[in-house]
């Protein structure tokens, strides 16, 4: 079967008004920039579904893998548009019968919204079914059902047909939810928690914390590789690595190797909070679950997020470890996760760290050194790149987002 149109449907937009057009054209700038560099297509976007023109040159299985992980895209279907003829949807539904194994049942399903057309919705149905009986007899009709359902849209331009309806990853478009800091270690629970906040419509940056020689350059080759598989959702994806020896060092002079974590964490918090500012993100992002490992107590989590009101977003806070492992392999970064290059905590890691940091401990051990100028530092030295979907590395393009670069 030879398809000219990819039909995109959205999922939850079920916003109104000018809301819906931001969305919509937020979604149709998603979906290009997911297609490129790719050829054949033209993207046509209307308020209630989208429709990608195609070219014979266009490779349209490859293009409905990449749109189904687009985040706001509900469901696609390769279609057919045809003249307004019953003729031409004659033919082509013979087509599509074609295909079936014998015994199979199937359904003609008419959606008519042109009510000037010659025939009526149960009429085509009908007049449709017969043809498609007659033209492959093994076939059988079953309306509750069926193995296949040919679905004729009768609509004001053309007729469309399709059988088939290949579910998407749904959820809202990026860049509809405004911009958030993910902390990306090279772990597990980050590249999922990342995508759980885009899938809600949210822009992330991701910001790496790094300590060489402590940790390796393919530590950090690991991280720029989960940005590059988050990406495919997106286009790019910028990625701040922060250089962190000087910082780690100084935390180990000053604090009592209990709580040499929980301060780490702190830090990080605090580089991480002056980045929001600077990208004008509104929240940081982590993948911490409640219970996991001792930083991830309450008594813990209270301690560290002092540093900052700035909201923190724990997707995966009450997630069992199955489930953000079944997540993680979805959407593809376990593999890369589970390479065994070493973190900068893992390194730095205490043997015995405190599970119930006492807040007032907390400070106390921290008033022995003045961080402000050192974490000034770090962040001043901050190595900034757009990674894209491509492997392409670009130093740090401003105008990575901006549509004309595709
Ligand atoms: P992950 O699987 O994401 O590494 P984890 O279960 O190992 O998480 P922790 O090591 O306690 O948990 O880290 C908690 C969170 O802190 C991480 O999910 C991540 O958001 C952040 N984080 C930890 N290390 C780094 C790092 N080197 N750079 C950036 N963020 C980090
Ligand atoms: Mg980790």
């Amino acid at each position: 079967m030879i398809y000219d149109h990819i039909l995109v449907r959205y999922g939850e937009l079920t916003l109104k008004g000018g809301n819906r057009k931001t969305f919509v054209s937020q979604l149709r700038s998603n979906v290009k920039r997911a297609l490129m560099p790719l050829k054949g297509y033209e993207v046509k976007a209307n308020r209630d579904r989208m429709y990608i023109q195609l070219t014979p040159e266009a490779d349209i299985e490859e293009m409905m893998t990449r749109i189904s992980k687009v985040f706001g895209v509900h469901s696609i279907s390769p279609v057919l548009k045809l003249e307004k003829s019953m003729e031409a949807v004659y033919d082509h539904a013979r087509l599509f019968a074609q295909d079936y194994a014998a015994g199979d049942s199937f359904k003609i399903e008419v959606k008519r919204s042109d009510k000037t057309f010659e025939y009526e919705t149960f009429a085509i149905q009908r007049m449709v079914g017969g043809e498609v009986l007659k033209s492959n007899e093994s076939l059988h009709v079953d309306v509750r059902q069926p193995d296949h359902e040919i679905k004729v849209e009768v609509r004001l331009d053309a007729i469309y047909m399709y059988d088939r309806i290949v579910p998407a990853i749904g959820g809202l478009p990026v860049g509809t939810g405004g911009k958030t800091l993910l902390m990306l270690s090279g772990g597990i629970d980050s590249p999922v928690a990342g995508m759980e906040v885009m899938r809600r419509g949210v822009t992330i940056e991701a910001i790496h914390f790094h300590s060489p020689p402590f940790t390796s350059e393919k530590a950090k080759e690991k991280v720029i590789e989960l940005t590059r598989i988050m990406a495919e959702r997106v286009g790019s994806i910028r990625l701040h690595i922060v250089p962190f020896t000087e910082v780690q060092k100084q935390i180990h002079k000053v604090v009592h190797e209990r709580y040499t974590m929980t301060s780490t964490r702190r830090m990080m918090l605090r580089i991480a909070d002056k980045v929001v500012h600077q990208i004008g993100a509104d929240a940081i992002v982590n993948g911490e679950n409640l219970g996991q490992v001792a930083s991830q107590t309450l008594k813990s989590m209270y301690a560290i997020n002092a540093v900052t009101n700035t909201p923190i977003l724990r997707p995966l806070l009450s997630l069992d470890k199955e489930e953000i492992v079944k997540k993680a392999k979805d959407i593809g970064t376990f593999e890369t996760s589970i390479q065994p290059y070493e973190d900068c905590c893992t390194i730095f890691t205490p043997k015995n760290p405190v599970t119930e940091p006492q807040f007032e401990k907390v400070l106390q051990y921290e008033s022995g050194f003045d961080f402000e100028e050192m974490i000034d530092r770090a962040v001043a030295n901050i190595e900034t790149m757009v990674i894209d979907k491509n492997y392409q590395l670009h130093q740090d393009e401003q105008n990575a987002w901006d549509d004309d670069l595709f």
